[in-house]
């Protein structure tokens, strides 16, 4: 309830906004009320049966009235207002087009096919409206409409698609996000600005194409958000600049290329940035999970041994360097006694043990079937084997605990071999550990022995 009235009173100063930008008595320019309904409700389709709708519309009203307009023809226009809305809402009810949450490109275009349908319901309208309320024509009525609403939607409404949820946007994420704002950041949103500045100098209809190059560095470094944000802020320079004849002074542009195409091109452009955002973020996404699959063991969540080799390589030489190689003690007949699968529950049993032991830094890797390697850097060698006795002791006393109560004893042999001097490289020390280990396993397993020369 308190939700709804916030988002009704939202929508009631962003129709006092839309009708301040209102030209000369006409329909208004900049007119973001529409999508914002439109976008809340995509955004979360109860609202459709709670009646927010409605509410919504008699806000617009409202909005007109405190302004001086006529209880008639606010009635009529909102009535349009809301009748286009629930237009885009059926369409991308009855199609079921994924809109929300934004992950992927095709997610913005059918965005914009929402906002083309709701924009075509307007136009349908504005063919009644238009010789009703300012004595137009109808074809008139139907193009201006139709246009006017379309690059509204396509301008507002992903970036109401894409923004924060409410809950995520407390005082404290907000003061903590901007403290981390890096000032040079803030460059390639500032260059659309310059280029904005730089276009009304020149002149001429081509303009309206020149912060594209900005807008494309917005979108290869911004968020999605952050850069329908800045998208935002070019189309209403440029839709407000072609109302007040900026981008031409002399005014002798058609009525036809000012209205329906310099329009039409803005909204086309106002989507490219926000479609190149989604795909790289979605790339990006993609890559990192990459990244991690082939640098982390699936069953376990420790590294590769391929991942470990790499990092020890990338980091510099550490002053002391314990390397325990440890391997489960009879692993195969748990799996005969008790089956694969429990095999498995043992290995990450095994793995969450060990890491309590572990600090979070130390490198941890699945060398293969049930044997591990720990590399411990700069700990002084008598930690380093305490590390080892904690581990080996504390998965002998924990044993796997299994639902029906059973519990699956197990144990671990480890070898350590410790680095002394610099000619000692990694794989030699790999190759102690392992002869360690080897001695351990002779010994009769559940056993700690260090490398001696
Ligand atoms: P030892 O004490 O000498 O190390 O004996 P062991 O039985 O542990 O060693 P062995 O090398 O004979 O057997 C290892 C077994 O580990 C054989 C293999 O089927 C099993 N194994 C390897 N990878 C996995 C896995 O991912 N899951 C399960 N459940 N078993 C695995
Ligand atoms: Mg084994
Ligand atoms: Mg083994």
């Amino acid at each position: 309830m308190k939700k709804n009235f916030v988002l009704v009173f939202a929508v009631f100063v962003v129709a006092l906004i839309g009708i301040f930008s209102r030209p000369s008595g006409y329909l208004a320019d900049l007119w973001p009320a529409n999508s914002l309904i439109l976008g809340f409700i995509l955004r979360d389709l109860r609202l459709v049966k709670n009646g927010f709708w409605l509410w919504s519309g008699v806000a617009m009203v409202a909005a007109d009235l405190v302004t001086g307009s006529g209880l008639s023809k606010a009635v009529v226009l909102n009535a349009g207002n809301i009748f286009a809305v629930m237009a885009g809402v059926a369409v991308a009810c009855s199609a079921r087009l994924a809109v929300y949450p934004v992950r992927d490109t095709v997610d913005v275009l059918n965005i914009a096919l929402v906002a083309f349908a709701a924009a075509v319901a307007a136009g349908l309208f504005g063919m009644f409206a238009n010789p009703l309320l300012f004595a137009g024509s109808v074809t008139e009525g139907l193009t201006y409409w139709f246009v006017t609403e379309f690059v509204n939607y396509v301008v507002f409404l992903p970036l109401i698609m894409v923004a924060p949820t409410f809950n995520t946007l407390t005082p404290e994420i907000i003061k903590q996000r901007l403290a981390r704002v890096n000032p040079l950041a803030l460059i390639p949103g500032v260059s659309v600005i310059a280029l904005c500045l730089l276009a009304m100098t020149i002149s001429g209809p081509g303009v309206i194409a020149v912060p594209l190059i900005g807008l494309l560095w917005c979108a290869f470094t911004y968020s999605v958000f952050n850069t329908a944000l800045v998208t935002l802020v070019y189309c209403v320079w440029t839709l407000i600049s072609l109302s007040n004849g900026y981008i031409d002074p002399d005014q002798q542009i058609s009525y036809w290329l000012n209205v329906i195409s310099l329009r039409v091109s803005v909204a086309m452009i106002a989507l490219v940035p926000i479609l190149l955002s989604c795909y790289i973020h979605r790339n990006r996404a993609r890559l990192k999970d990459l990244e991690y699959a082939s640098n982390h063991d699936e069953l376990t969540g420790t590294l590769t041994r391929r991942a470990l080799y790499s990092l020890v390589q990338e980091k510099e030489t550490p002053a002391s360097m314990t390397l325990l190689m440890i391997d489960l003690d009879h692993f195969k007949s748990i799996n005969d006694n008790h089956g694969h699968p429990v095999g498995d529950r043992v290995l990450r049993h095994f793995v969450e043990i060990a890491r309590r032991c572990l600090r979070p830094d130390d490198a941890f890797c699945r060398m293969g079937g049930e044997e591990f390697m720990v590399v411990l850097s700069d700990l002084p060698s008598e930690d380093a084997n305490r590390v080892a006795a904690r581990i080996r002791a504390t998965f002998e006393e924990n044993p796997l605990v299994l639902d029906s109560g059973e519990t699956i004893d197990a144990t671990v042999s480890i070898g350590v071999a410790v680095k002394y001097s610099d000619d000692d490289d990694f794989d030699a020390l790999a190759s102690k550990a392992d002869r360690a280990l080897y001695e351990a396993k002779h010994g009769g397993r559940n056993r700690i022995i260090h490398f001696a020369d």
